[in-house]
């Protein structure tokens, strides 16, 4: 039971939306709602995910969130540890309201384009991946994260997801300045005080002070600053916070229309939603509540801007050195594309003994990228061809690049755990060679069949350790 802070209530009193009462007996009174997006490029329902995991095989169903396309609450909070399909990227845990977001991005770009497009604050990457559904192929995304010990776990959540058009980076938001008019959208989720996220984390209660939002402000309007000359003209900038205070949500907006000469941008919302549209006090930016008593979800704030100043986009320059694929021989090329369902979209790249697979069309971003950018993680590593064989990378298994050719064995959930264990397991079969583990059709990692055992190549660091 989490009891708030008098302070925090005070300081929210008279903001559109905010009913005290409700909001006080909301944290007093209900557990935070349990949410999953699905993961579009692996193909599943919400069904699947329902009847592997037996705590939601009775009883009440999942139910759509509204604002998501593929966001489900869940009655109740299974054991995702214990989910092989949580392992395989099949869905991402994520708080409802933040789901939101696909909203923004409707409605004021076009998806379809080909975009490029920063996730500054991205760690673990819950709007990473959904940013990553969003967009097309041909897309960019650089999924960035400044604290060196949060990136394992982005990259990490990056990999399950399974894409090849995504650059996972660990920068300070002022080494994008190197990229003037880069991006055609930012998104800064910042660091906030926390307020929304109260009945999650309710230890975090006690860090929160009225200094604490002032301090925040502060680091949001220079994260901001550092960030702004990365997005071209015409650009959109999404900002949001976990924060019910107005000082870390439509003051920064007002900040950003006065300092950035950026303009507010609505987005349609339907009443039966319960989310709350305010506008900032000066400029009459438009922004999004989220209150817990009012829609089911955590606390939220969330606003898109277009910057109306600074330079066009930058024009990429021509192709004459491509990015390290002239050390990928043709032999190995040769190799590499029967592991892939379309080989013609990509281009390879080598990374010491690691060859690594990217989107053809944006050859000439990860160059640029590359000579600004402390890149973490790039596209798909593939693996090592020795002998002209593939020694294959965890990642390679988990992508949604990978070809259905690729020989792999289905096994029932109870291997499937040992499998994420890292224990010894058993198949029955004649086959030798490199094969995908797979758990109802979805890639688990690669085994090695070897006549009289089975090498089990799951990634030592990602094993699941308990029983
Ligand atoms: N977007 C993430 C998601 O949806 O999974 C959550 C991001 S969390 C709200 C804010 C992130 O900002 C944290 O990962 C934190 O490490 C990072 N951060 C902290 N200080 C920062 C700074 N000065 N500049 C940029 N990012 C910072």
């Amino acid at each position: 039971m989490a009891i708030l802070p008098d302070a925090l209530i005070r300081s929210l009193q008279g903001l559109p939306g905010f009913d005290a009462a409700a909001f006080t007996t909301v944290h007093a009174q209900e557990a935070p709602v349990t949410s999953i997006r699905l993961n579009p490029q692996k193909a599943f329902s919400s069904q699947h995910i329902t009847s592997n995991l037996p705590a939601l095989q009775a009883g009440p169903q999942p139910e759509r969130i509204p604002w998501s396309s593929q966001g489900y609450y869940l009655p109740l909070r299974p054991s995702f540890t214990l989910d092989p399909l949580f392992h395989a990227g099949a869905y991402y845990v994520q708080e409802a309201s933040s789901m939101f977001l696909e909203e923004v991005v409707g409605a004021t770009l076009d998806v379809k384009e080909p975009l490029r497009v920063l996730d500054l604050c991205a760690a673990p990457g819950g709007k990473s991946t959904l940013l990553q559904s969003l967009l097309s192929p041909e897309s960019i995304l650089v999924s960035n994260e400044v604290i060196k010990t949060r990136v394992n776990i982005l990259a990490e959540n990056i990999s399950k997801w399974g894409a090849a058009n995504v650059i996972v980076t660990n920068n300070d938001p002022r080494d994008f300045q190197r990229l003037e008019s880069y991006f055609d959208l930012v998104v800064v989720d910042a660091p906030c005080s926390g307020s929304g996220l109260f009945r999650k984390d309710p230890e975090a209660i006690n860090e929160w002070s009225e200094a604490n939002v002032v301090l925040c402000s502060q680091r949001q309007q220079r994260i901001l600053a550092d960030v702004m000359p990365a997005l071209k003209k015409g650009g959109i900038l999404i900002y949001s916070t976990c924060s019910y205070s107005p000082e870390e949500d439509e003051a920064i907006g007002d900040w950003l229309c006065a300092e950035f000469g950026m303009t507010g941008l609505q987005v349609p919302i339907e009443e039966a939603w319960g989310i709350v549209e305010t506008v900032s006090e000066k400029h009459k930016a438009p922004g999004y509540r989220f209150y817990p008593d009012k829609l089911k979800g955590e606390g939220f704030f969330i606003a898109a801007f277009r910057k109306t100043s600074g330079g066009e986009t930058v024009k990429t320059p021509g192709t004459k050195h491509k990015t390290g694929s002239d050390s990928v021989s043709k032999k190995e090329r040769e190799v590499l594309r029967p592991f892939l369902r379309e080989p013609d979209r990509y281009f390879f790249i080598r990374q010491q003994d690691q060859l690594i697979t990217l989107p053809a069309s944006r050859e000439d971003d990860l160059r640029i990228l590359q000579s600004s950018l402390y890149i973490r993680k790039a596209g798909v590593r593939m693996g090592t061809v020795i002998r002209e064989e593939l020694v294959p990378e965890h990642e390679l298994a988990v992508s949604t690049l990978i070809n259905a050719t690729v020989p792999g064995f289905d096994v029932d959930e109870t291997t499937a755990l040992d499998y994420l264990r890292r224990e010894a397991i058993r198949i029955d079969t004649e086959f030798k060679g490199w094969a995908l583990l797979r758990f109802t059709g979805l890639p688990l990692g690669w085994i090695k069949m070897l006549g009289n055992r089975i090498n089990n190549y799951y990634p030592a660091s990602w094993r699941i350790l308990n029983k």
